[in-house]
Order: structure tokens, then C-alpha cells, then sequence
């Protein structure tokens, strides 16, 4: 809940904390932060705080460059990695211009412009991600080097290693943040794991998010390791997922659960949201998978999605209904990457429900079958459409997608198809090491 200014500076005393980070996320998900002491709090809550905002990624021009944070003060928490004497404290931040209008790039005030869609609808919308990292080794300097710290795979209980001290220390470091865990194990490839934490709505769960991945960073590397969400780090094994469970309240009950409906206890509300979703898909793949590396990661056979489907049972489909009903019936979107900005994506991927919801869009029938084992033919068939295959296909289907265009707003639009294309160019002029092995001594 929000705090008042004497609730918060009095929990500051008590908790004996001297520096406070005033935290927000840039257009392209990395988390930026400024520290100011205690003392100064007072004109940070005031709104007194500028900041340089030409020099934050996908922020402002020089030519007009003063923001302004304003933190939440509901999101205070305090890092318990850092020292208990003279603490710190962390508060998330809204961007603001000087004359005290939300900014139009902060990637929290874009996904607070789709949640008030959603509760003008009457629904409140909750997130629940799964969190996917690697543990790899770091040399004398403490740089990453390319070599992961186990061999175990999927629920393996690793013995006893530097992986599994660190997975569980960076646990007992969450829950002392006021996270619920709900789960956490070995992943399939050998050094990846996961953790999934409680879900809870989609603002709370964003900010959520950036902290985990902060947490995950900053004990791994405590431990010695280097964590890291590189979508797709081993050609041949697993990459690195955020699946977003989401579903739909309204009035407190579960909107997607229909116990009338006989063949899966799903409500029409739910299959509109799975429609939306679907027609959205490709338009909204740059922001869920955002960097070239992430389409590595969605190719057959490692349980990432590759074309626009969905199905109650088959992972290897877009969007899947997990079992459990009531409460927690659920929709999951399994395309996300972990390197992706969740605001951005949380956005994307209500305001593609919603759409469906408002339209009453029915999604085509469930796919059961193993996608990655089916024939051009046979997808074509089931009407069953690709993914983009890689940034430059994601970045062509998101300039066509006029709603993910609403969502973001103009300004992140054009800024992130710039930076991609940009990103793409560079990529596509490059000669790579798998051309040399593969053409050098052939040609
Ligand atoms: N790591 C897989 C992916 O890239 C997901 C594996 C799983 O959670 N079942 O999507
Ligand atoms: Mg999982
Ligand atoms: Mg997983
Ligand atoms: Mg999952």
C-alpha cells in the first residue's frame, strides 16, 4: 500500500537505511538507478529530483532533456544483499517531464495507460511469471566465461554445488523482500534453473520482476557466478524463458473459469482473450523477444514456441491453458524472454486480450498435436501461422500491428523499430564464425 512521506521516513530510521535507489526501467528493459541519501528524500518525493534523461536509453532528446523520477512509495523495499548498517532501500520510480506530465517513454507509465483500460472494462488483470536463468562460471577478474557450473538437468537435484547454494540463497533473499515463492528447480539445460514467484496484478508483478532479475544478478555473483537471461546461450540446449501466466478478475472471481462450461471449464471471456492474443501474436514478438539472439531460441525442438497456436495440454504451442481451474485458471504465453521489458510486454499482451474480449474474437480450434513434428502442409491446413523467424521478420510484423502501436504509444513505437533496425543492420553486415567454419575451406 502507499505509504505516506512520514510513514516512509519513519521506516527509514527504524530500519537504520541511508541510501535510498530511486529505480525505473528504461524502453529496453535494462533497470537504471539513482541513489540519493535519506536526507534528500524529502525533494525526491517532492518531485525535485532531475535527471539527464538524453543519456537513459529510448528517453529523452538532448535538446529537452530534464525528467523527473516520482516514486511509488508501495514499492519501497530494502536490499537485503547490502550492508544492515546505513542500508539501502529501493523505491520504484514514474518518469515525468518538468511540467509534471507522465513521460511518455517510461515503459510503468505505458502499462499503467493499459490497466486502466482493462479496470474501465472491470476487470483486473494479474501476471505470474516463470523466471528462467544460467549460472555460469566467472574467471580471476570476474568475468563471465562460457562455461556453466553443473551438468544436471530438468528437476535433477545437482549434487551438492556452487549452483544450488547460490539458487537458494538467492530464495531466502527473495522471500526476505516479501516474495511468495511458489516454485523452484533445476531447468532442462545443464547450469540453467528457475524460480517462479506468486503472481499478483500486472503492475505489481513488472516491478516484481526487475527486482528478481536484480536479486538473481547480484547473489549469483556474491556466489562467485555469473547469472545471466540471455535468451539462447547453447545452440544445442534449452533457452531462457518468461512464460506470463495472466488471467482476468473481475469482481474478485476468476473470469476465465466457467465450471458450466462441460468440456474444459474455460468462459467465453477466456477464449476471446485467447483469440486476441493470437491475432496480436506476430505484431507483438519484438517486444516479448527482443534482440536477435531471442529467435534462436524460438526454433523446434526445445519446447519455445515457433508458430501461432494454442492447446490445453501441447507445449509446444504459443499459448497454453495450464490444468488447474477456479482460481487459478490461467492463460500462458510462452513466447516471452526473461530479457524483455515487462511492462512493455505486459501491456502488449492485455491490451491484444482486451481487444479480443471487446470483440468477442474465437480463436481457431486448439492444436494437440507436437507442432515441431508437423508438415508445412499440415499446419497451412489448420490454419496454424509462423512466428517471425528472426528480428527483421518481428520487426516488419510489428510496424503493420496498429495495436500494439496504441499500446506503446508513438513515441516507444518509433524509437524501438529505429534501434531494431539499427541492432538488425548491424547484425546482417556482419561476417560470423558458423560462415568461416562452414564456407572457408569449402569456397
Ligand atoms: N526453457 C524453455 C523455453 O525456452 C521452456 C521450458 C519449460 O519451462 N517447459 O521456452
Ligand atoms: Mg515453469
Ligand atoms: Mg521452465
Ligand atoms: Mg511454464
Amino acid at each position: 500500500s502507499q505509504l505516506t512521506k512520514e510513514d516512509l521516513k519513519k521506516k527509514i530510521q527504524d530500519l537504520n537505511i541511508e541510501f535510498i535507489r530511486l529505480q525505473f526501467t528504461d524502453v529496453f528493459g535494462a533497470m537504471k538507478s539513482v541513489s540519493v541519501t535519506s536526507d534528500e528524500l524529502d525533494s525526491a518525493m517532492a518531485g525535485e529530483l532531475m535527471f539527464d534523461g538524453s543519456s537513459i536509453d529510448g528517453f529523452a532528446r538532448v535538446e529537452e532533456s530534464d525528467q523527473v523520477l516520482i516514486p511509488d512509495t508501495s514499492t519501497f523495499n530494502v536490499m537485503p544483499w547490502r550492508p544492515s548498517d546505513k542500508g539501502v532501500a529501493s523505491l520504484v520510480c514514474d518518469v515525468y517531464n518538468p511540467d509534471g506530465t507522465p513521460f511518455e517513454g517510461c515503459p510503468r507509465n505505458i502499462l499503467k495507460s493499459a490497466l486502466k483500460e482493462c479496470q474501465d472494462m472491470g476487470y483486473r488483470f494479474n501476471v505470474g511469471p516463470e523466471g528462467e536463468f544460467f549460472l555460469f562460471h566467472t574467471d580471476e577478474k570476474g568475468r563471465p566465461v562460457f562455461d556453466i557450473h553443473d551438468t544436471a538437468g530438468y528437476f535433477d537435484l545437482a549434487p551438492y554445488d556452487m549452483g544450488e547454494d547460490a539458487r537458494r540463497n538467492i530464495i531466502l533473499t527473495m522471500k526476505k523482500m516479501g516474495f511468495k515463492i511458489e516454485a523452484s528447480h533445476h531447468e532442462v539445460a545443464p547450469g540453467q534453473h528457475e524460480i517462479d514467484f506468486k503472481y499478483d496484478e500486472a503492475l505489481r508483478t513488472a516491478d516484481n520482476w526487475m527486482t528478481f532479475k536484480d536479486i538473481v544478478k547480484n547473489v549469483a555473483n556474491n556466489f562467485g557466478l555469473y547469472a545471466t537471461f540471455l535468451p539462447k546461450p547453447f545452440s544445442s540446449e534449452n533457452g531462457n524463458a518468461m512464460h506470463c501466466n495472466q488471467s482476468l478478475y473481475t469482481n474478485g472471481s476468476n473470469a476465465f473459469y466457467d465450471p458450466n462450461n462441460k468440456e474444459n471449464k474455460l468462459s467465453d471471456i477466456a477464449y476471446y482473450y485467447i483469440g486476441g492474443l493470437l491475432n496480436h501474436a506476430k505484431g507483438m514478438t519484438l517486444i516479448s523477444n527482443p534482440i536477435i539472439n531471442s529467435y534462436k531460441r524460438l526454433l523446434p525442438g526445445y519446447e519455445a514456441p515457433t508458430t501461432v497456436a494454442w492447446s490445453t495440454k501441447n507445449r509446444t504451442t504459443l499459448v497454453r491453458v495450464p490444468a488447474s481451474r477456479g482460481k487459478s485458471t490461467r492463460v500462458e504465453l510462452r513466447n516471452p524472454d526473461p530479457i524483455a521489458n515487462p511492462y512493455l510486454v505486459f501491456a502488449v499482451m492485455l491490451k491484444a486480450g482486451l481487444e479480443g474480449v471487446k470483440n468477442k474474437i474465437k480463436p481457431p480450434s486448439e492444436i494437440e498435436k507436437n507442432i515441431f513434428d508437423m508438415s508445412s502442409k499440415e499446419r497451412n491446413k489448420l490454419h496454424v501461422d509462423k512466428l517471425p523467424r528472426d528480428l527483421y521478420e518481428a520487426i516488419e510484423e510489428m510496424e503493420k500491428d496498429s495495436l500494439v502501436k496504441e499500446a506503446l504509444g508513438e513515441h516507444v513505437f518509433n524509437l524501438f523499430i529505429k534501434a531494431k533496425r539499427k541492432e538488425w543492420n548491424d547484425y546482417a553486415r556482419h561476417v560470423h564464425k558458423w560462415e568461416i567454419d562452414n564456407y572457408l575451406a569449402k569456397y
